[in-house]
């Protein structure tokens, strides 16, 4: 087996203290099993056994730093050679918090934010008060996090899309953020998969002016030329051209790239992609390397080989260029 994972992401718990419009995690209130962090430490002890020093691990969630040991397993990952990232909401991020993610030696910390409009923000999220909470995260970090590269990613909504570029200006001439990036809108997360689910009950979200939408792509791929903390790839802000005009064909030449992920669920369990069937679970002491390689994740590799779906993963968390030289 040569295929190597490519991308990892623990989405290390499901709470979550926001309300945001386009996630309704936080209506889910029952209790679950989380994996102990002794046994995510034997997870990614393995796991680098399949990669390469600085391959990233992404903490995600819910809110990933409601999970007690994550700032250990961000230290674990760091000293084993992993670079970490963790996104975050912001809304734990005090002094205290602040000075803890220092100490665990974190690479990279991605803020929601999808306005600089304090109102927009707080709409978007379902809580007063988080976009000032994101504000003095963003403080907090600079102050005590000197090698934790700060950026903060936004959602291209039909609500936000007038003030996204305001935002970029704020961002690119903050010289306490290191990188801006954008996302592009999907169906909320657990809500039953809808086709077409951009014309149902939750069309709220999505663009209406496509043109407009485009426009603003266009143009952040303008600012990019001249403004290298906007990290977004060029191809992937092509993709988003392409699923705004058509959000029902798919965005990808070739095939969905998954085949290379690893995810974790809250509860432990191991997919390469979640629409297709789990391939162990952490809990039970299930070992990536035996995992990655056996029938059933080959089995597994042949329906994302055949999946045309324009998924969250696919376009905001691992898009990678159909082509042989990957245009940045
Ligand atoms: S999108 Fe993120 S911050 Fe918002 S409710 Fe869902 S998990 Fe929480
Ligand atoms: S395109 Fe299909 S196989 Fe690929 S990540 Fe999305 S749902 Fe999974």
């Amino acid at each position: 087996m040569d295929i190597k994972p490519g991308f990892c992401c623990l989405g290390i718990t499901d709470k979550c203290m926001l309300k945001c419009q386009m996630c309704y995690k936080w209506q889910d209130k029952e209790a679950q099993n989380y994996p102990t962090v002794e046994q995510y430490k034997k997870f990614l002890s393995e796991l680098r056994e399949l990669v390469d020093e600085g391959f990233r691990i992404n903490f995600g969630g819910g809110e990933a730093l409601l999970f007690e040991g994550v700032l250990d397993l961000v230290r674990f990952s760091v000293d084993k050679g992993f670079s970490a990232n963790i996104a975050s909401n912001g809304w734990l991020i005090n002094e205290q918090m602040a000075q803890r993610i220092a100490d665990s030696g974190l690479n990279e910390i991605n803020l929601s934010l999808d306005s600089i409009d304090e109102s927009t923000h707080d709409y978007l999220r379902g809580v007063k008060g988080v976009y000032r909470r994101v504000m003095s995260a963003i403080e907090y970090l600079n102050k005590y996090s000197k090698n934790t590269r700060i950026g903060v990613c936004c959602v291209i909504y039909d609500y936000n899309l007038d003030g996204l570029l305001p935002l970029i200006d704020w961002a690119v001439n903050n010289d306490k953020l290191s990188s801006i990036s954008f996302m592009a809108p999907m169906q909320p997360n657990n809500t039953g998969v809808e086709k077409e689910w951009w014309e149902g009950k939750y069309n709220f979200l999505w663009p209406k002016d496509t043109d407009k939408a485009c426009r603003f792509i266009d143009k952040v791929l303008e600012l990019k030329k001249i403004h290298s903390k906007i990290g977004i790839p060029v191809v992937q802000l092509e993709a988003f051209k392409h699923y705004f005009r058509c959000p029902d064909k798919f965005v990808k030449k070739t095939k969905c790239n998954l085949d290379r992920a690893v995810h974790v669920s809250a509860v432990g369990d191991i997919f390469l992609c979640f629409r297709w069937d789990r391939l162990g679970n952490i809990k039970n002491g299930d070992d990536i390397r035996e995992l990655w390689q056996s029938g059933r994740a080959n089995d597994v590799r042949k329906n994302i080989g055949n999946c045309k779906d324009n998924c969250h993963f696919l376009l905001n968390c691992f898009f990678e260029s159909d082509y042989p030289f990957a245009l940045v």
